[in-house]
């Protein structure tokens, strides 16, 4: 992961499929005011490779969930930067988080967040929007 990569960054960009490891340097996550502040995640660093398993495990409250969710991209952490192969995930816009997301993460959730309108078909096609496939593209894979 270089410098100069890491300056590849912009609104709206849409990063290409990247094979690289998943990186934490210096996550911290705080949640809420200073009077009532939880530090979920203090100064974590990880890395995972390509093709390694890794389970997380800990006490109720230990700030599993909030990992997960950075590691994931679904939440941005209050400091340090999160590596998706060559993207740091803080430099981007929301739109190229997604984008990366899309292309390099899958999530199983405890609960499945269907949504309820569309049907089994297009909750699944539904899933590749963010890919850039034109609709019926879409269905046709789902
Ligand atoms: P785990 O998944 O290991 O049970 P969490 O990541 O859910 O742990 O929570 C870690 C800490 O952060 C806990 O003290 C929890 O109460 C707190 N926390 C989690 N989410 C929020 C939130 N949205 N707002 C405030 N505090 C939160
Ligand atoms: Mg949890």
């Amino acid at each position: 992961m270089t410098a100069a990569v890491a300056h590849r960054t912009g609104a709206g960009a849409a990063p290409a499929p990247t094979g690289g490891a998943l990186e934490l340097v210096g996550v911290t996550k705080v949640y809420g005011r200073l009077d009532a502040e939880v530090r979920a995640l203090d100064n974590v660093g990880l890395r995972i490779e390509v093709g390694q398993s890794v389970g997380i495990v800990g006490p109720s409250g230990s700030g599993k969930s909030t990992l997960l969710g950075i590691m994931g991209t679904l939440d941005r952490p209050t400091h340090g930067q999160v590596w998706v192969g060559d993207w740091e995930v803080s430099r981007l816009s929301d739109d190229a988080v997604a984008a990366v997301r899309a292309r390099t993460i899958g999530f199983v959730f405890q609960q499945f967040f269907l949504l309820p309108g569309r049907s089994a078909l297009d909750n699944v096609a539904d899933g590749l929007l963010y890919c850039g496939l034109a609709g019926r593209h879409r269905r046709e894979l789902a």
